[in-house]
């Protein structure tokens, strides 16, 4: 029987913390769940997931569907879409076979990428490498997730770009059982005209994106900084959202460039190693900044004090402290009058 190799390259960038990131990782559940249903999928259907933030990593080698297990998605700093390319480039070299003389090979393979954010790497390299030697015998099919602003450079990859306008979960299940069904599409169609066959388009959640209009000069809508707990060691990342230009109430009047908070995130260890250090080089003033969390580790009241080396860590409340990053000793006081200088993440 010949392979459907199914590669899944999935953007797991901080912007991406919170609902998109459960989202997806259920959706990678019912999308196991939904495509073992099929007759078809089942005998042909291998899955792979490649996640790429800062660094790339395979989080499931390619494997047949009836014993794929969806891996835990992790978080990490940056939108490396060139070193996530690059490792997916890899791994269907090492593990899609080609059609020989003395054997058929695998049947075309297709990638779903998956992404919200502009690069902040290079991709230039990558792209061309896969114009060159993957685009004429693989399917990629990119899937822009965020704000269009990724547009622009997924219409460069390749002509099925689409935009998934999900608002509730709802939406994001309709658009994982469209996965489902382009890839159970597929299955059927391979064998008999080897033909790309993507499930019709459910235009109330996803859109064919056909001109570069609307894509670009996106302003940034996300504050995300990264801290560190100081008892548990463990990262978790704060989310500061844009305020409308115009929002008003009898408290408080913003100015344009103003931030509220809408959550902070507990993360796993493994957010440094999905993380491109050079990334935490833009810096926000934390005047912009509305609210402030607590530690979603361990329970201290104060989420967002800033060591002398930058580092954002918890706190119990005034008095010395131990950075988690340099190791040094601070003291806290309440700060008061002008904001002061914070690294930001790039999502
Ligand atoms: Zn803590
Ligand atoms: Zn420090």
């Amino acid at each position: 029987m010949r392979r459907l190799p199914i590669f899944l390259l999935l953007d797991v960038s901080e912007s991406m913390a919170g609902e998109c990131h459960r989202q997806m990782q259920q959706g990678l559940e019912r999308l196991t769940k939904n495509l073992r249903t099929d007759p078809h999928a089942l005998e042909t259907v291998y899955l792979s997931v490649v996640a790429f933030a800062g660094q790339a990593k395979t989080l499931a080698p390619l494997t047949e569907l009836a014993f794929f297990y969806p891996p835990r998605l992790p978080i990490g700093a940056g939108t490396s879409l060139g070193v996530g390319l690059t490792h997916l480039m890899q791994e269907i070299n090492a593990n899609v076979q080609k059609t020989t003389a003395q054997r058929k090979g695998d049947w075309r393979p297709i990638v779903y990428l998956m992404t919200d954010g502009k690069p902040t790497d290079n991709i230039e390299g990558a792209l061309a490498r896969w114009q060159k030697e993957f685009a004429s015998s693989v399917t990629l099919v990119a899937i822009d997730i965020g704000k269009h602003a990724a547009i622009d450079t997924l219409r460069r990859l390749t002509d099925h770009v689409l935009h998934l306008d999900a608002s509730d979960d709802a939406d994001f299940r309709k658009f994982i059982d469209w996965v489902t069904q382009s890839v159970v599409a597929q299955s059927r169609s391979v064998a008999s005209t080897g033909q790309v066959n993507l499930a019709k388009v459910d235009t109330d959640i996803l859109t064919l994106v056909n001109n570069l209009a609307q894509a670009n000069s996106l302003d940034e809508d996300f504050v995300i900084l990264p801290g560190r707990c100081q008892k548990t060691q463990l990262p978790y990342l704060i989310k500061y959202e844009k305020a409308l230009p115009n929002f008003e109430n009898s408290n408080v009047k913003m100015s344009a460039e103003q931030y509220y908070l809408t959550g902070v995130f507990p993360l796993e260890p493994d957010y440094f190693e999905f993380s491109d250090t050079r990334c935490l080089t833009r810096t926000v003033n934390t005047a912009a900044l509305l609210g402030a969390p607590g530690c979603p580790h361990c329970g201290n009241p104060y989420g967002f004090a800033v060591c002398r080396c930058g580092q954002i860590m918890c706190i119990k409340g005034d008095g010395p402290a131990i950075c988690p990053s340099c190791k040094t000793q601070c003291n806290f006081s309440q700060g008061e009058g002008a904001g002061f200088d914070v690294a930001r993440g790039r999502g």
